[in-house]
């Protein structure tokens, strides 16, 4: 678990801002969305005066967090720097980093949070998008934003590097593959961009998906697990081990999240099917990438050999 997330998979979470657009059926009962709700959000055509406008959808706000979050991180580089451990950090949670939005200036903030994660080598930040096609070219339109900006010439020459073909260490870069469809329109975007860790995420699982079927050369870590939540979709525990066979036999680190609050044949307490106690002893896999921890040894300056399932 998470030292402020309740995410498995990662140290912390960090949104440089929040909002988004439903892109596809893994969104149908997006999280952060309903957290939106919860906290007063209405939708701008319903909205009345004094009411505040749910940043979900094409020309709702999007909202930049505060200076003071955004100073967070540099206190997690600085303990992760004495504690000798990497963390690693989430982006985001509550909003698509790589979104394209003509209402706001979001090349402005990538920038600035290109600039953060640059400024802080002890964290990997585990970058989560649904539209990886849109990696590259926002590469270089956040670039394009150096003039609005007050970002270190380093930071540029960081970004120039990237686009090169020279990613940074502490960037693993992921994509969300909910169905057959997304993991055709997907991958290849994501193993098509410079990354030091690819990783895909297939959570919420909405279907069988053979991962042998597709191009696997390039990704280091396979996330899966099913929905949770009241209007969950159902998750058949067997495709999580049919993921994880498939990831084994690619070489890529597989990591079975959760079962879902609705798993086929299963009957469990935890309401996330989130407890490996409670799963069939071969879905207790939870590895983190090689790539990974090879990188972190790299910048550490300890090359011992990995220990499998060590993060
Ligand atoms: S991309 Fe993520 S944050 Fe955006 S609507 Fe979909 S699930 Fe929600």
């Amino acid at each position: 678990m998470g030292e402020n997330s309740g995410i498995e998979w990662t140290s912390h979470s960090f949104n440089p801002w929040v909002g988004c657009m439903k892109v596809s059926p893994g969104c149908t009962n997006c999280y952060a969305e309903a957290f939106d709700r919860r906290v007063g959000g209405v939708p701008v055509s319903q909205r009345r005066e004094g009411q505040k406008a749910l940043r979900w959808g094409v020309s709702a706000p999007r909202t930049r967090t505060t200076e003071s979050y955004w100073r967070q991180p540099l206190a997690w580089n600085a303990a992760a720097l004495a504690k000798g451990e990497r963390a690693r950090v989430f982006a985001a949670s509550l909003a698509d980093v790589f979104e394209a939005n003509a209402h706001f200036d979001l090349d402005l903030w990538r920038l600035e949070l290109f600039e953060l994660i640059r400024s802080t080598p002890a964290l990997d930040w585990q970058l989560l998008t649904k539209r990886p096609q849109h990696v590259l070219p926002m590469l270089q339109t956040a670039l394009g934003a150096r003039s609005r900006a007050a970002v270190a010439p380093e930071t540029i020459e960081w970004l120039e590097a990237w686009l090169a073909g020279a990613p940074p260490t502490n960037v693993w870069l992921g994509t969300t593959v909910e169905d057959e469809e997304r993991a055709v329109e997907r991958i290849p975007h994501l193993v098509a961009a410079p990354a030091a860790v690819r990783f895909l995420s297939m959570e919420p699982l909405l279907e069988p998906v053979d991962l042998r079927r597709h191009q696997l050369a390039g990704l280091h870590w396979v996330i899966v697990g099913g929905e949770s939540g009241k209007k969950a979709r159902v998750f058949d525990p067997a495709w999580a081990a049919d993921v994880v066979a498939a990831a084994r036999a690619a070489g890529i680190a597989p990591f079975v999240k959760q079962m879902g609050s609705r798993p086929l044949g299963m009957k469990l307490s935890d309401p996330h099917g989130g407890d490996v106690e409670e799963w069939p002893l071969e879905l207790g896999v939870r590895e983190f990438p090689r790539a990974g921890a090879l990188l972190a040894a790299a910048a550490s300056g300890d090359d011992r050999p990995h220990r499998p399932g060590a993060p």
